[in-house]
């Protein structure tokens, strides 16, 4: 194998690392969440992976191995509902034996968490983040497409923290005329526990959601928000390239995570790469098009071949949608990945 330590993390054509991976190991949900899988779209009916196209534990173990070469140090599993795979943990298992890697996370809708919570843990999970737009039953409904039972969702959030998960992340996605009472209303319930609450802004991800950007609450307006109610003082980052902007309530432990890639777009800081179920590299949560890796893995190329040619595409890299969607400069009509197909 190449040695290729002294050359890593590598960079792309705008400077940016290749440190983190998102791996979306299901494309399916249980959800059919407003913004993301509006029911009327994704059907009884819609053209979802086979499971012989998704990769396989073994070939995504073999890709994250060499994303490590490169310089990934962390990674998130998500989807779709990646619960919804089943023996998820065994791959959490073997990844989180990879030298290299630093960090563990999961995005998760959260249905199934109250299951899962210790297997994964057990098996080298080190984050969790559970996505719940509403802590009132019926607009929880509302939000999941009918499907999302709020009872559920914060049995599986409790199940994690009692297995010994810290500071789980909660994200919440407010959409305007439908959920953006929730500011004050979940911070307010969450207060006091071991949680993170996130504010994230609504996105034109994919082309099915049929976004509107007056249905987007900027981080302004709920820092706004919460001002009324609390006095609010600003953290440093955890990291540099953080994406969220974060908060504490004074005076207390609550920790308020604000996320606004509409309004304050974070491009610049972007080090992530996206692998979709079946296999294709994104560069962009709002890209057209991916590489498609698993036709080199099934076509029995070598891990140097595969390694080499993802520097590659990585090394190209120019990227940076949100900035051009902020400044009016961009398209934000062309065809983009859906979200549930290449994940959070
Ligand atoms: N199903 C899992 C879940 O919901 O946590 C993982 C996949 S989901 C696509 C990952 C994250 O993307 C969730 O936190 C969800 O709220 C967020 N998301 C989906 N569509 C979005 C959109 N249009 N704008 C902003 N966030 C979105
Ligand atoms: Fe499913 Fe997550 Fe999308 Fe909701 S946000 S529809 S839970 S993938
Ligand atoms: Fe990264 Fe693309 Fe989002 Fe910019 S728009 S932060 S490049 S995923």
């Amino acid at each position: 194998m190449t040695n290729l330590s002294h050359l890593t993390p590598i960079r792309d054509h705008l400077g940016r690392p290749l440190q983190d991976l998102r791996i979306s190991v299901m494309d399916r949900c249980n959800f059919r969440c407003i913004y993301c899988m509006p029911e009327e779209k994704f059907h009884s009916g819609f053209n979802f992976l086979n499971s012989n196209e998704r990769l396989s534990f073994d070939e995504i173990y073999r890709l994250t191995k060499l994303f490590c070469d490169l310089g990934i140090k962390k990674i998130r599993i998500t989807g779709g509902e990646p619960l919804l795979r089943v023996n998820l943990s065994e791959l959490i298992g073997d990844l989180s034996n990879i030298d290299k890697i630093e960090d563990i996370a999961l995005t998760t809708n959260g249905v199934l968490l109250k299951k899962y919570a210790e297997e994964l843990k057990a098996c080298g999970l080190n984050r969790i983040t559970v996505s719940l737009d509403s802590i009132d039953p019926d607009q929880f409904k509302i939000m999941t497409g009918g499907r999302g039972n709020l009872e559920t969702v914060l049995q599986g959030i409790n199940e994690a923290l009692l297995v010994g998960f810290e500071k789980v992340k909660i994200n919440a996605v407010l959409k305007r005329g439908t959920n953006e009472d929730q500011i004050i209303e979940m911070v307010d319930h969450f207060n006091g526990q071991s949680v993170i609450i996130r504010f994230i802004e609504y996105m034109d991800v994919g082309n099915l959601n049929e976004w509107r950007l007056d249905e987007t609450v900027g981080s302004d307006e709920i820092i706004k928000k919460l001002s009324s109610k609390w006095k609010l003082e600003q953290l440093d980052k955890n990291y540099e390239g953080e994406t969220a902007e974060r908060f504490k309530i004074v005076d207390t432990e609550t920790e308020i995570g604000l996320i606004s890639s509409v309004t304050k777009p974070f491009c610049g800081a972007c080090t992530r790469a996206r692998l979709s179920s079946d296999g294709k590299l994104y560069n962009c949560l709002f890209a057209s098009q991916g590489k498609d890796i698993r036709h080199w893995i099934r076509s029995g190329e070598s891990d140097d071949f595969i390694r080499n040619e993802i520097a590659s595409i990585w090394k190209q890299r120019k990227d940076r949608y949100s900035e051009l969607r902020y400044s009016e400069k961009g398209d934000t009509t062309s065809e983009k990945v859906e979200m549930h197909y290449i994940g959070g």
